[in-house]
């Protein structure tokens, strides 16, 4: 008698430790970069000791055209262990997102199976790139990094986060609460990214719109480790507005909804000085001057919509995003 062999999903059915690149976008970040880079490396030693990613993992430093001495620690890393840590100079500074979108796309014309972006001030805890890169190798393409509180923020910065998401949200565009930019994208993933020509990055609105199967990997997020935040109150809120902007263009749409609402109050008025104007209740002139007041302004506000509509179309064609994307072919 023959037993039968009893299936379970094995780790077999998993993939192989993936060759990961960590995508670091650098601004200024010469006080910090030894301590971060020797952090990195002592997690992926363990990683690879473990045989969670493949030993030919390594770092990847996009100098967003720093003014301090980055690129001079860069290049002293990368003499030190050429196998281990790479970098990549941008001419100028081109801020966080397009830095970091030059990483991704420079993982994904090199051999590395996974890029896991984060950034340079230790801030997101490398520590949980072995829990993401569980989760890949269980089958998810893109996985999360998210923060389990705000507790390091201050009130001001938790309460417009969230105002925000819920912005976000109710504009119709998805984003992961208390998710920024510490993810992991498989090389399909990365791929689909690459389809993306806007010079307008907000890529905490773009990645979750890829689509493919996502995971998230909670994780505390720490103080940084050296130097001061590159993101002041003003580059916050030109970013909120980005992120609004490139995504949605219900704001015109909110035009057109207005000057609709400001003509129905306009006959109103015209209905209720007609009424004024006959009972011998109003001043000569109120009545014309009241009439045109609420149904020109709709009027006007009604065509600005109508302009805005047009606007949003050619908007949404010159960011030539991808119609579809897809996943697989068998
Ligand atoms: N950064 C960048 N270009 C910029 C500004 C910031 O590459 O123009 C990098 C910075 O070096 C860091 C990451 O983006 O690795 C996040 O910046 P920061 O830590 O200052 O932001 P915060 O954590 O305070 O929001
Ligand atoms: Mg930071």
């Amino acid at each position: 008698m023959s037993e039968e062999p009893t299936t379970v999903a094995t780790p077999a059915e998993m993939r192989m430790p993936p060759r990961t690149m960590l995508v670091i976008p650098c601004y200024n970040e010469e006080p910090g970069l030894r301590t971060t880079a020797g952090e990195l490396r002592r997690i992926l030693r363990q990683l690879i000791d473990v045989h969670q990613i493949d030993a030919r993992s390594c770092v990847l430093f996009v100098d967003d055209g720093s003014k301090d001495g980055t690129w001079g620690v860069i290049r002293a890393l990368h003499n030190e262990d050429p196998e281990l840590f790479h970098g990549l100079k941008l001419a100028h500074n081109k801020g966080h997102q397009n830095a970091l979108f030059a990483g991704l796309m420079h993982a994904l014309h090199s051999p590395a199976d996974v890029a896991v972006s984060m950034d340079a001030d230790l801030q997101d805890d490398p520590g949980a790139v072995g829990a993401m890169v569980e989760a890949w190798r269980e089958g998810a393409e893109i996985v999360y990094g998210v923060r389990d509180n705000r507790e390091t923020d201050t009130a001001f910065k938790r309460g417009t986060a969230h105002m925000f998401y819920a912005l976000m949200k109710g504009l119709g565009t998805e984003t992961v609460p208390d998710h920024a930019d510490y993810r992991l994208m498989s090389h399909t993933a990365l791929e689909a990214l690459a389809q993306y020509h806007e010079s307008n990055l907000f890529l905490r609105g773009i990645v979750p719109s890829l689509g493919f199967p996502t995971a998230k990997v909670y994780y505390k997020r720490g103080e940084r480790v050296a130097g001061e935040s590159k993101y002041p109150l003003r580059k916050m809120v030109a970013f909120a507005v980005q992120g609004i902007t490139s995504f949605s263009t219900k704001p015109l749409s909110l035009i057109t909804g207005t000057g609709i609402v400001s003509v129905f109050v306009g006959i109103t008025m015209l209905i209720y000085t007609l009424i004024s104007v006959c009972s011998g209740n109003a001043v000569a002139g109120w009545g014309s001057m009241m009439c045109s007041l609420w149904i020109l302004g709709g009027l006007i506000l009604v065509a600005l919509g109508i302009v805005g509509e047009y606007i949003a179309k050619i908007y949404i064609e010159v960011k030539a995003r991808p119609r579809y994307i897809i996943e697989e072919t068998i």
